[in-house]
């Protein structure tokens, strides 16, 4: 995840402009939170399928979420989802046989009773028919972009795109289907969504078909077979044409308006270069069917969704932006994370850092590459290094890896992302870049 760049650079330079004040009062001022851990469940959950359509009007997706899963414990009789301002209409088994359910609103908790008691040894496919909810006004500023956002035309821009793209990181997907949405248990996923023409849908691993159906619609059936966190999974619904690349034999797509299809070939024109280079030093040949990355309105940064980065469609330029500055930081930060994130995933937030600050270091190894060793040092290395120092000047200091954040979302910063990213490059100076890279190979499988 990347805040935009703007965003990022202001706060972790705003605190250089303060008048310092003494060591004591700045610790002083800092409240330790209380730790954190993710709660326990008593099921592993193995797929998640959607079947989904939308409200354009009241902002809703209408869906059937058919969830498969595996109990923990013996004698499993009740299965707690989260879900969030959603209504919910049903829950059956895979048989069809009527289930009961008791829906919490302020504990964000759907609880599903189960027919019998069932054992770890068993499998069993739980269906909910749904539909979402936007959340109140005063929750979504503290969202962040969390959940399903619906993007449509208003009076004071009639040109505004049609879109709909979910944010999941850290834990909003729950707002768009009921799952457990914590990073520690992996699914497979499929997302099969129903849109208007001419609007398609992008989300993750591979598309398994596209049909055109009588009234106009048509019907994407995507799906990831290889198992991934909750928060990364993704639906962008939208207009899109696409820039198409190449790796070895993997498709490397950047989704873009139409009419940017010439500034998104100049915007995009190193992304297959950069799956080509995190392939070979760290081993590991780009995972997934294809790579996408998909450009959206409103969207505060990039996201990345396993196999199909969200990006801001701010990201896309012209050739004479060009010249002076790349998305290259962008794209390669969540192309990275595909590695760093998607294919090992934190267990924790606590350990945020196993994701973003390799996310941010490998952005900063593919500027070495694409620019140079001094590029490298002055932007990337000294950069990390000097946000660090201011904040931990500005009195905001933590370690690395803590369970004593206030909240998911309250992990990414400074600590996660240039501190850690100013760790690995003295890990890599020490251990020497044969060492370095061996070590990365070796946690990556
Ligand atoms: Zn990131």
């Amino acid at each position: 995840l990347v805040f935009t760049l703007i965003t990022i650079g202001t706060r972790f330079t705003a605190g250089q402009a303060n008048q310092p004040t003494p060591a004591v009062a700045r610790r002083a001022q800092q409240t330790v939170p209380a730790p954190q851990y993710i709660p326990p469940h008593d099921y592993d959950q193995r797929n998640i399928r959607l079947d989904l359509k939308f409200d354009w009007e009241h902002e809703q997706a209408i869906g059937l979420a058919t969830i498969t899963l595996a109990p923990t414990v013996k004698d499993l009789r009740r299965v707690d989802f989260d879900a969030a301002y959603m209504t919910i209409s049903g829950a059956t088994l895979s048989s069809g046989s009527t289930l009961k359910w008791d829906y919490d609103a302020s504990k964000e908790r759907l609880s599903v009773q189960l027919d019998r008691a069932y054992q770890p040894t068993e499998e069993l496919t739980v269906v909910i028919s749904y539909h979402t909810n936007q959340p109140p006004p005063e929750k979504r500023a503290g969202l962040g972009g969390g959940g399903l956002n619906f993007i449509k035309p208003r009076p004071d821009e009639p040109t505004r795109p049609r879109q709909v793209w979910s944010q999941g990181e850290a834990e909003s997907n729950h707002l768009w289907f009921p799952s457990f949405d914590h990073p520690n248990d992996f699914i497979t996923s499929e997302i099969v969504a129903t849109v208007e023409k001419p609007l398609r849908v992008i989300s993750n691993g591979k598309l398994i078909s596209a049909k055109d159906n009588p009234d106009g619609t048509r019907t994407f059936d995507w799906k990831i077979d290889e198992p991934h966190a909750t928060y990364l999974t993704s639906i962008i619904v939208g207009e899109f044409v696409p820039v198409v690349g190449e790796y070895a034999g993997v498709p490397i797509i950047t989704n873009v308006y139409r009419n940017e299809l010439e500034e998104g070939k100049i915007t995009a024109a190193r992304l297959p270069d950069m799956v080509k280079f995190f392939s070979e030093k760290t081993g590991v040949k780009y995972p997934y069917a294809k790579y996408a990355q998909t450009t959206v309105r409103d969207f505060g940064g990039g996201m990345e969704n396993i196999s199909a980065t969200t990006q801001t469609d701010n990201m896309i330029h012209d050739a004479r932006t060009e010249l002076d500055s790349t998305a290259d930081s962008l794209e390669s930060h969540e192309l990275a994370h595909q590695w760093f994130g998607d294919y090992v995933t934190c267990r924790s937030w606590s350990d945020i850092w196993l994701n973003e600050s390799f996310a941010t270091y490998f952005q900063a190894l593919w500027d070495e590459h694409s620019l140079g060793h001094d590029d490298f040092l002055y932007l990337d290395v000294r950069g990390n290094q000097e946000s660090y120092y201011a904040a931990w000047a500005r009195g905001q200091r933590r370690p690395i890896v803590t369970k004593n954040y206030a909240n998911p979302d309250a992990v990414f910063d400074t600590y996660a992302y240039p501190r850690g990213g100013a760790v690995l490059h003295m890990l890599r100076t020490f251990l020497g870049e044969d060492n370095w890279w061996r070590s990365i190979n070796h946690y990556l499988t």
